[in-house]
């Protein structure tokens, strides 16, 4: 009677977990659906070759520089995960959590170089997916863009969601490559209404992808953009995207305060 009684209660359980996961299953599906209706996947920008200089000017602030990454610290006071290596690129690890700098900035120029994994693992959004966060609102996408469709909105130097790039100066998976940012805030009225929006100048190694873009609002994955006031400058970040095997790395990030 036991035994049948606690064959029951495990049946019951059982019963239970699954109709948990299924319904996650289907909010997470939901929320996935949701996101897919701000993805354009026409307007293919066509593949451009480009080269970049990454001397730092004389009055640029050193962000990181192959030796310490002093200038950030982790989100909520949690540890930086991220590793130095041997060659000094800085790269992610899973669940490394994001990249926040120490220092608020606000109009700038942004020099950044990435690299996304020689050895290719996943498609799409999965693929090196990274990002520069201006003012930790206001997505750059990072991401492996070569030979690897996805949607236009969402591949490498696009403004998440909102601007498709130029053109496509992506390099082969392993190289490294530069985004060059000339970005400025967004200025808000006392009321919180808005002045006039962000917008950002881009060259990815070296050529014109974004040409003085006026955004939207806060870049996101599921919600359409919308202002918010916020300070006039705010700590920015490189996102941990939390991919499994696709660790993206970086090296010699400056910044000009403009
Ligand atoms: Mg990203």
């Amino acid at each position: 009677m036991k035994k049948t009684l606690a064959l029951l209660l495990a049946c019951i359980s059982i019963a239970t977990s699954s109709h948990a996961q299924a319904k996650y299953k289907s909010y997470q599906d939901s929320i996935a659906a949701e996101a897919a209706k701000l993805e354009v996947w026409t307007n293919v920008p066509e593949v451009v070759a480009g080269n970049f200089i990454n001397d730092a000017p004389s009055d640029a602030i050193i962000l990181y520089n192959g030796k310490d990454f002093s200038a950030f610290h982790g989100r909520d006071g949690k540890k930086i995960g991220w590793k130095i290596d041997p060659d000094g690129a800085l790269t992610d690890v899973k669940g490394a959590g994001d990249l926040i700098t120490n220092q608020s900035f606000g109009d700038c120029q942004l020099h950044v170089e990435f690299r996304t994994p020689a050895n290719v693992k996943g498609a799409g959004q999965s693929r090196g997916n990274s990002g520069v966060y201006l003012m930790g609102l206001y997505e750059i996408q990072v991401l492996d863009s070569y030979k690897n469709p996805t949607y236009s909105n969402g591949q490498a130097a696009a403004v998440y969601k909102q601007h498709i790039p130029l053109v496509n100066a992506s390099r082969e998976p392993g190289n490294w490559q530069a985004y060059d940012i000339i970005f400025k805030a967004p200025l808000f009225k006392e009321d919180g209404s808005l002045t006039s929006p962000a917008t950002v100048t881009l060259l990815h190694n070296g050529v014109l992808v974004q040409n003085n873009v006026k955004l939207l609002g806060p870049t996101d994955w599921v919600t359409k953009p919308v202002y918010k006031k916020h300070p006039a400058t705010l700590p920015l970040f490189f996102q941990d995207h939390g991919d499994d095997g696709n660790p993206i790395s970086y090296r010699n990030i400056w910044i000009r305060p403009l």
